[in-house]
């Protein structure tokens, strides 16, 4: 009875969703959207993404860096929107996602040109997330000399850096006595 009051008080208690779209409220969590154009193939969105939809893996044969999202992993958490530094991946309004015959057809793919090491030659970043952290320092008012002085390290792969880095300790000691 308590139902057929509030029917009868509310008049129409379903919506004419599909034909009239539903309008969702600010704040909600739709589909995350990518642009690639933006997307510097950090990698940050993959370590939080906590149901591996998305995810980031180097094919070292083409020399790519290949970022992908599967819809259907995807909970709609929002940490990759939290996380991206581009704004890349961004939670939008969309909540109508289905496909008609192939599950790939909820997957979006995006490919970058990885960068290699300067010392050991392995890839071990992105082109664009190199030259992104470098113009960052550029409108920092640093220049070009600057940079290759103070932030060198920068062209290296963690391993390289971690090499240099002991070599350096090892090298003061020495001159110390
Ligand atoms: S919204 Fe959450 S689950 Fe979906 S891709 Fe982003 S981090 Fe992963
Ligand atoms: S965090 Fe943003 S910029 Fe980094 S890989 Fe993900 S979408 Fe691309």
């Amino acid at each position: 009875m308590k139902i057929l009051e509030f029917a009868k008080k509310e008049k129409m208690v379903t919506r004419d969703f599909p034909v009239v779209p539903y309008e969702v409220t600010e704040g909600f969590r739709g589909k995350p959207e990518y642009s690639y154009e933006k997307c510097l193939g950090c990698g940050a969105c993959a370590v939080a993404c906590p149901s591996n939809a998305v995810t980031v893996k180097k094919d070292e044969e083409r020399g790519l860096s290949v970022w992908k999202i599967d819809y259907n992993r995807c909970i709609f958490c929002g940490r990759c929107d939290e996380v991206c530094p581009t704004e890349a991946i961004s939670l939008s309004k969309q909540y109508v996602m289905c496909v008609l015959f192939d599950k790939e057809d909820l997957t979006v793919t995006g490919e970058m040109k990885l960068r290699k090491c300067d010392s050991c030659g392995r890839y071990y970043s992105t082109e664009r997330l190199y030259n992104y952290v470098y113009n960052k320092l550029i409108s920092a008012g640093w220049d070009r000399a600057t940079i290759d002085e103070k932030a060198k390290h920068l062209k290296f792969c963690p391993d390289c850096r971690r090499e240099q880095a002991i070599n350096n300790y090892v090298n003061q000691m020495t001159k110390r006595g």
